[in-house]
């Protein structure tokens, strides 16, 4: 018989319970303890919701993040929050977010707060996870009392719990060593407390504990390789079965590395690792049980069943009651419900499956392995026909888009002439200073724009009233930033609520849900939008506004576009295609967008790639492939204008050192990035590349409220310049300001320019 498991399931609720809980807690309108009871309650609804799988993860609910947790399981805290008196739930959130609730600092000085800890990105989802932190003196301490808790709370509830835990070796991978110290050396002292952890589980009676150890799929120094067969070691004689859980690609290097591992199951992500199964089932101990993920825990498509289960028959016979079967990774990366949705389209949603649909497929599949497929043949036939419609569908194959991108070739990505050429033609019509200010594109998304977007959408405002809702505050933003004095201007983005659902919105071949929500952070969500079928553009999407801001100024009005890497990168996306084309045709159809500009007259248009580093794959390996179709792309869309066009583009970070080549690849004459929170520290990349084409380093952190002075602009700036020379830098703000009051923006940005008018009297352009 095959056994059934889950790797995590989503905590936030179907509905973002958890989100409007703990903001309601955060601003001091409801208790603790209603928080709490609504966690229990959240966890008893999904426990329900999975009572029928063979093993039920415990453990994965969090109130702001796993890692987190287990950094306070671990009893790693960092220094500035160790004196802390009260709830461990407040202090939890004084790492988190740097404050835990109004109410809760009410009590006293101690829970004031504190700086936040650094967040980064899980793995590449568009999860993210606080940091842990160390020094070369940090001490763990156990603490088992919320796994206890929930393992109770499973229990009473008649669940099969398997508590999961963060490894010991991704933990220490997944922090960060504030001192610089070799974090790797910290394993001994961390080693105790994990025994120990495992020692009070087997004392509970529990039988299986998941580890989750997901750096093996990543490329690990010897020293690190070697850090898992120590650390592993010491498990061997806990009187609790290991089942070593790696998820989001293939182990390669690691593959041995793992099944050599004294452990008693090995958990395979068969979506990204379906080739290594094999080798696994080959090679792992004859008692050892193969978890097999075969369900996709990443997006948000059916799994062909009958497909799955050709590969899967054959592995169950041999493995018997070893084979395990559960989703690819923690569902925590999937919305909840499909059942929720009301307004999605009837045949898109019967193409799609979220987390409580997942688990129904996995059901399916474990009874089509247990019983024969016949045990389950209606479900079986259903699940066909929705994969063959979806597959044949003219909704999603459309023959022009395939033609047009057949014909794509080298000549299409060039621009016409190369920067030096191209630059003086830009420069005479632009007719722009030394140090040419401008802003990233959006501007503050006030109340009345907020409240414009909602009386639309309810119905209540009609579409003329918000065009001229909307127009009233381009013409704003237009004259604030006359008035400041700025070079290029822009419209201000204010029609805009997000830069992918904008154009996802407009272009065909997208599908929006209403609660597909999927946790980003805390309690910070995104509903990213549906990629299903083949991506053409009916119509113009930016012009009209772009125009209608131009027709307001003499100045130069910037066009703003999203790129397609970063459109692909924030949806989910098909999975019957290679990605890649699927970002050559939406690059196709924003490439459309830009020459429509340029007949409209715009002369500068920025195409935003702001989620183009974090589509770099696990493995350095595939940098390369990623970066080539991904640079590709951006130059389809960016590269079809005259020389006399001046195309800019903006990233939101900075750490460009591996991939700088890449990025002065795609030929953009201006690069806008962030900088201003390192001091200017991560133009280090630029020491070693010299940088052909123009760029503006971010000198205003729009991500703070504080107001940076004309001084330390000043100054940024000179650093700056003593990497790029002066002739080709711009002066702008890290990234857009829609999250920032006009009453900050305006005085950050007349330093701004009172600052790019100092620099201007250093240099001749
Ligand atoms: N043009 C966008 C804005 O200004 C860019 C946002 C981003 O890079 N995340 O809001
Ligand atoms: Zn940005």
């Amino acid at each position: 018989m095959v056994t059934t498991h889950n790797l995590g399931f989503p905590r936030i609720g179907a509905k973002r319970e958890l989100k409007f809980g703990l903001e309601r807690y955060w601003k001091g309108e409801s208790s603790r303890d209603e928080l709490k009871a609504l966690g229990a309650q959240l966890r008893q609804r999904h426990w329900d919701d999975q009572k029928d799988l063979d093993w039920v993860p415990v453990g994965d609910f969090a109130f702001y993040d796993q890692v987190l947790d287990m950094s306070f399981t671990l009893g790693n805290l960092p220094e500035r929050v160790q004196d802390f008196h009260g709830d461990t739930l407040d202090n939890y959130f004084r790492v988190a977010r740097g404050r835990s609730a109004q109410a809760a600092e009410e009590h006293g000085a101690c829970c004031g707060g504190v700086a936040a800890g650094e967040m980064t990105k899980w793995f590449d989802t568009n999860y993210h996870y606080i940091v842990p932190e160390f020094t070369a003196d940090t001490q763990f301490n156990l603490d088992t009392s919320r796994l206890v808790e929930q393992l109770r709370e499973a229990r009473e509830q008649g669940v099969n719990a398997k508590p999961v835990i963060v490894g010991p070796i991704s933990y220490l991978w997944l922090g960060k060593a504030k001192d610089d110290s070799d974090k790797l050396a910290l394993l001994p002292r961390l080693m105790p407390v994990y025994c120990a952890l495992l020692d009070y589980l087997k004392v509970m009676d529990v039988e299986w504990v998941q580890i989750d150890e997901p750096v093996l799929v990543t490329e690990l120094d010897p020293a690190w390789r070697a850090a898992f067969a120590t650390a592993y070691e010491s498990f061997e004689t806990r009187g609790v079965k290991l089942l070593l859980a790696t998820y989001f690609g293939q182990l390669q290097e690691n593959l041995d590395l793992a099944c050599a591992l004294p452990v008693d199951g090995l958990h395979l992500d068969a979506i990204n690792a379906r080739d290594e199964i094999e080798q696994a089932a080959r090679q792992l101990p004859a008692q050892s049980v193969l978890s097999v993920g075969a369900i996709n825990g990443r997006n948000i498509w059916k799994t062909d069943l009958n497909a799955a289960l050709d590969w899967l028959e054959p592995l169950a016979q041999r493995l018997g009651d070893r084979l395990w079967l559960a989703p690819s990774c923690s569902l925590l990366h999937v919305p909840v419900d499909l059942a929720s949705e009301e307004t999605l389209d009837a045949e898109i949603r019967s193409w799609l499956a979220f987390a409580l649909q997942k688990l129904d497929e996995l059901k399916v599949l474990a009874a089509a392995l247990n019983a024969g497929r016949r045990a389950v043949a209606d479900e079986l036939a259903a699940n066909a026909a929705a994969v063959y419609q979806r597959r044949h569908s003219p909704r999603v194959n459309k023959p022009a888009v395939k033609a047009a991108l057949a014909r794509i070739d080298a000549n299409l990505g060039n621009r016409a002439s190369r920067y030096p050429e191209r630059a003086p033609k830009q420069a005479a019509i632009l007719g722009l200073p030394a140090y040419p200010t401008t802003t990233i594109g959006s501007f503050p998304q006030t109340a009345e724009i907020r409240h414009a977007r909602s009386q639309y959408k309810a119905g209540a405002l009609d579409e003329a009233g918000y065009r001229a809702a909307m127009r009233a505050e381009i013409e704003r933003s237009v004259r604030e930033q006359e008035a400041l004095g700025l070079d290029v201007l822009v419209h201000g983005e204010a029609e805009r609520n997000d830069m992918v659902e904008y154009f996802g919105e407009q272009l065909d071949g997208y599908a929006f849900s209403q609660f597909g929500w999927v946790q980003s952070y805390g309690s910070r969500c995104v509903k990213p939008p549906i990629l299903f079928g083949d991506i053409s553009r009916p119509n113009a999407m930016t012009v009209e506004w772009i125009s209608y801001a131009q027709s307001l100024t003499r100045k130069p009005m910037k066009g703003m576009l999203t790129g397609p890497v970063t459109i692909l990168n924030w949806s989910f996306v098909r999975d019957d295609q290679p990605r890649s084309v699927s970002c050559h045709q939406l690059a196709l159809a924003i490439r459309d967008e830009v020459l429509d500009l340029e007949k409209a007259g715009v002369r500068v248009i920025q195409i935003d790639e702001a989620a183009l580093r974090e589509g770099l794959p696990l493995r350095r390996a595939q940098w390369g492939e990623y970066l080539q179709w991904a640079v590709e792309s951006f130059r389809l869309t960016a590269n079809g204008v005259r020389d006399e066009t001046q195309i800019h583009t903006h990233m939101c970070y900075s750490e460009f050192n591996d991939i700088i080549a890449s990025i002065a690849d795609m030929d953009a004459d201006v690069i806008t990035i962030e900088t201003s929170r390192s001091d200017m520290e991560l133009l280090d990349a630029f020491d070693h590349f010299s940088y052909p084409n123009e760029i503006g380093p971010g000198v205003y952190d729009i991500h703070s409220p504080n107001i940076p002075t004309e001084a330390h602009i000043v100054q940024l700036m000179r650093k700056a310049a003593e990497r790029i020379p002066a002739q080709r830098l711009w002066v702008n703000p890290d990234c857009g300001l829609k999250t920032r009051q006009w009453a900050e923006v305006i005085p950050a940005l007349t330093n701004m320019v009172a600052a790019a008018k100092v620099l201007r009297g250093e240099v001749v352009r």
